[in-house]
């Protein structure tokens, strides 16, 4: 089983969207399933309904899932694990307060050495426990020996004691840290390869602590993906609506800080390649201009009625229009604001207002030319203007641009919507 692990607390970014695409290919190619988990136990953080815009991204991506699941559904199994710690002696409960707890920290920061949990209250009696009416949080005791994580990106990397300390397992309001509550439900799906943030590398030796401390002794596997930098916090809603491609993201997502066979390529084509080991451990910068680049790629791509689609139509036609503008344009957006033009209220210089005038009434009362030179030919005859002088008039009547692509292209492909275009 692998699993993706969202935290409902605001929109999805582009690093999470990452992590949701290798999990998964490699569910996938393992041909495991995978289980998408929604990390809602953060009372104060945790947005109601989020969840939803998070699978209906997943959908868009194709990224498809065998089960899903609200963390908050498996409050009873985190307490009734923590209870068993207790009972084991693996956990202690802990009524330092707040305000204690940050003076010692303060302290430390003081005197320059790194702030640890003193195991104050891991040494109060069961007799002193029970009867303090003091809020209390309950603490994993530090293990005895450092704690090993073996990384398929990042290799070794070794904790001590000291670095894992004696962490909070949960809070004084009954409920489960991210650290407990994940642990606990990884091992409950049974989870063999964690995929994840490399944010979250250093929570690896303590959710192996709690794995220990809870006796399970599955060795699972891990995947830290190195961070994108710059706009790492970039929404995937503001590319969508940017007019990026589902599968261009992808591509780029796939393709940063990687060494792939090729550039352009789909989901399905990179299941068949994608391997874990071949991206750097080192954070990748986010490069607007590479996505720009191979979102044009796939616009390039497509079929031209898809094309038509994306942008309000469902004509093979205006899908060709729109082709003629992909080497100077990289999104839907641009693309839409392209087509759109054609059929808007076009703002004409005074220059060429009487020209425009004259052609505007002579294509009302045009009969139906199939081709631009018989169009053409019929505008010569009946206004007069020489080829020269009707030329940039009728650019500006058709797509209201001072220049662009070749008037005959675009004639062909806007032939059939000719009278709304220059009323
Ligand atoms: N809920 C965590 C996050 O969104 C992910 C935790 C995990 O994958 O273990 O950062």
């Amino acid at each position: 089983m692998l699993r993706f692990a969202p935290s409902p607390t605001g929109d999805m970014h582009i690093r999470n969207l990452r992590v949701a695409l290798f999990n998964y290919i490699c569910s996938i190619q393992r041909e495991e399933p995978l289980l998408i988990r929604i990390e809602d136990t953060d009372q104060k953080c945790s947005i109601p309904d989020k969840e939803k815009e998070i699978f209906e991204i997943l959908s868009l991506f194709g990224i498809t899932y065998q089960e899903q699941q609200l963390q908050s559904n498996h409050l009873k199994f985190h307490r009734a694990m923590a209870l068993q710690l207790l009972q084991d002696k693996k956990a202690f409960n802990c009524f330092c307060s707040p305000a204690t707890l940050d003076a010692k920290r303060e302290a430390a920061n003081e005197n320059k050495i790194p702030y640890r949990y003193d195991g104050i209250c891991e040494t109060l009696s069961s007799d002193q426990v029970i009867d303090n009416p003091l809020p209390f949080t309950i603490r994993l005791k530090k293990p005895l020996q450092s704690i090993t994580v073996n990384d398929i990106i990042h290799g070794y990397s070794t904790f001590a004691p000291d670095d894992i300390d004696s962490f909070i397992i949960m809070s004084t309001d009954k409920y489960p840290t991210y650290n407990f509550a994940c642990a606990v439900d990884d091992m409950l799906a049974d989870v063999s390869l964690i995929i994840r943030d490399e944010e979250h590398l250093s929570n690896t030796p303590k959710q192996i602590a709690i794995h220990e401390a809870l006796g399970y002794i599955k060795k699972i596997e891990y995947a830290h993906v190195p961070s994108i930098v710059g706009d790492d916090t970039i929404s995937v809603k503001w590319l969508l609506e940017e007019g990026y491609l589902p599968e261009a993201i992808s591509n780029y997502l796939i393709l940063l800080g990687n060494t792939t066979p090729v550039e352009i390529f789909s989901l399905k084509e990179a299941i068949k390649w994608f391997d874990l080991k071949t991206l750097s451990k080192e954070p990748t910068l986010f490069d607007i201009e590479k996505l720009k680049f191979i979102n044009r790629e796939h616009l390039k791509g497509l079929d031209p009625k898809e094309l038509s689609r994306y942008v309000g139509f469902a004509d093979e036609e205006i899908g060709n229009l729109a082709k003629l503008f992909l080497e100077e344009i990289s999104t839907l957006k641009e693309l839409r604001a392209k087509i759109g033009a054609f059929f808007a209220p076009k703002n004409i210089s005074d220059e060429y207002k009487e020209k425009v005038a004259v052609l505007r009434v002579l294509t009302q009362q045009a009969p139906h030319f199939d081709d631009y030179h018989s169009y053409k030919e019929y505008l010569i005859k009946k206004s007069g203007f020489s080829e020269q002088t009707l030329v940039k008039p009728l650019r500006l009547l058709l797509s209201g641009l001072d220049d662009g692509p070749e008037i005959a292209d675009i004639y062909m492909y806007l032939k059939n919507y000719l009278k709304e275009v220059v009323k």
